[in-house]
């Protein structure tokens, strides 16, 4: 057992607190380097968080937009001025290079002040009564006690774009991060203590999804749960919040479609998919998974894409030259090395995928591309979550939208084009949350709804002022004089 002084507690009721267990948080870049030791929470922890969630809740509720306004503000700018140190925990942690990993704190401290303001900005609407004499008015109010489960992928901007808003909104927050990367989340747990978050209002359970996650889910203790993560795990957190009516919002999968037309600009179409098939080591819900390329430039832009893609340096998520970082644990690794074996018979060549060895232990995997391969192969198909492309050859347009369009997914889709008719027609015929033109399938905004459809989404959209549809529900009241 470690010395408790050496562990990152949960937080809960305004209490540090030990859990049941502790584990090692590890550097997928170094497996010798242990980022640090984190409680993992039992059953009665959860217990705990959620009722300490919901004695606080009326006066958070009641506190007004002020307080809420001046705590995220005060949040978001310390992650703005802790970016270098902070990004490079979660490079360690996680490993996206260290300007991802940068970035991305920057975007988490933006997302808390994005809704600082928020706070302030929340509207109702007044409207006259068809009976004489009565006013109505259409009033927003916190939901109450919010579940929020995250993924590793991105262990401080989704946290923050799931914790902002619920507490912009007056709600009372547990948090269950991913096993992976607690790093980041208790990061954001510190900061709200510290800046003086009331006890019970932000709560931290660290822990196993299949058994902290799923004990946090079905608590009848809280009011909805708002999920990032795999199809199979929201598919139960919606069953189960389905049998209790429970409000739930989802963020899955996806197998997002790039189309390259025989008009894109060549260097556009190769940077878009370098960047949106391997950047952050392809571990993005949003990176181009299938590459729709028009006959006329495929063997031009398959073979540019093909020497850029292997010039990419694979390396240790801090090391200042690296461009991917390693894949985020062995399981994850595993599975992409399967879906690279298997393209060995869905694809009629393979470019990359080898498994690589650098000086320290790591889980280093060279980006892949599956050339000459159909949308209806496995590959194309399932989503792998790793850097991983197939390349699929069409004959026009039309082909190219009804191949983007044939899956399960929807999250996000983008063409590469110089034709305005075709930029047009795909921006409003393509089935999908988030379209880009000319631009990678990945990189997005944070004052907009992100979000997707079919087997991608469930629920209302997340961020912009749009995360208030999730975070609070209407009351129409009827008063006369
Ligand atoms: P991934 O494959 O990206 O790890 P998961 O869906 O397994 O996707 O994990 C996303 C988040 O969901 C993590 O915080 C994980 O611990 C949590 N989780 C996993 N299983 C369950 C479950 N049965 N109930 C609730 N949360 C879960």
């Amino acid at each position: 057992m470690k010395d408790m002084n050496d562990i990152h507690g949960n937080l809960i009721g305004g209490e540090w607190l030990p859990g049941e267990d502790v584990r090692p948080n590890v550097n997928p870049s170094d497996t010798r380097d242990i980022v640090g030791h984190y409680a993992s929470a039992g059953l009665t922890a959860v217990d705990e968080a959620v009722e300490a969630a919901r004695s606080a809740f009326p006066a958070w509720s009641a506190a007004g937009p002020q307080v809420r306004h001046d705590l995220l503000d005060a949040v978001g700018t310390e992650l703005l001025a802790r970016k270098d140190e902070i990004g490079r925990l979660l490079a360690r942690e996680e490993g996206k290079t260290l300007p991802e990993a940068i970035g991305e704190t920057v975007r988490a401290g933006q997302v808390f002040k994005f809704f600082a303001g928020e706070a302030l900005r929340l509207t109702g609407d007044s409207q006259q009564s068809v009976r004489p004499g009565i006013d109505v008015t259409v009033t927003r109010e916190p939901v109450g006690v919010v579940a929020l489960i995250t993924p590793w992928n991105f262990p401080i901007a989704i946290p923050a774009w799931k914790i902002a808003p619920a507490l912009a909104y007056g709600n009372c927050v547990v948090l269950k991060p991913a096993e992976l990367t607690p790093g980041c989340a208790h990061v954001i747990a510190q900061l709200l203590h510290k800046h003086g978050c009331p006890a019970g209002v932000f709560n931290l359970v660290m822990g196993p999804g299949k058994v902290v996650g799923d004990a946090l889910v079905s608590h009848l203790g809280i009011d909805a749960v708002s999920f990032t993560g795999s199809a199979a795990t929201g598919e139960r957190i919606a069953a189960t919040c389905g049998k209790l009516r429970r409000k739930v919002q989802l963020e899955m999968g996806g197998k997002n479609p790039m189309v390259v037309m025989d008009d894109a600009d060549l260097q556009t179409a190769v940077q878009a998919c370098l960047n949106g098939a391997f950047f952050s080591t392809g571990q993005r819900c949003t990176a181009s998974s299938r590459l729709i390329v028009q006959k006329g430039i495929h063997d031009a832009f398959v073979d540019v894409l093909g020497r850029e893609m292997q010039a990419l340096r694979v390396g240790d998520a801090l090391q200042a030259d690296s461009q991917i970082g390693p894949v985020v644990d062995q399981h994850q690794l595993e599975s992409n090395l399967f879906y690279i074996e298997l393209a060995r018979s869905e694809a009629a060549e393979v470019i990359g995928g080898q498994r690589l060895e650098r000086d320290k232990p790591g889980f280093y995997q060279a980006p892949a591309l599956f050339l000459g391969t159909t949308n209806s192969a496995r590959i194309s198909r399932e989503e792998i979550f790793g850097p991983c492309a197939s390349v699929i050859r069409v004959e026009d347009f039309d082909e190219a939208l009804t191949v983007a369009n044939d899956t399960a997914f929807g999250l996000s889709a983008g063409i590469c084009t110089t034709s305005l008719r075709h930029g047009t027609e795909f921006r409003r015929r393509v089935e999908a949350g988030m379209v880009m033109v000319n631009l990678p399938t990945a990189g997005v905004d944070y004052h907009v709804p992100f979000g997707g459809r079919k087997a991608s989404s469930f629920g209302p959209r997340e961020q912009g002022r749009y995360a208030a549809e999730f975070y609070t529900v209407m009351k129409t009241a009827y008063q006369s004089a």
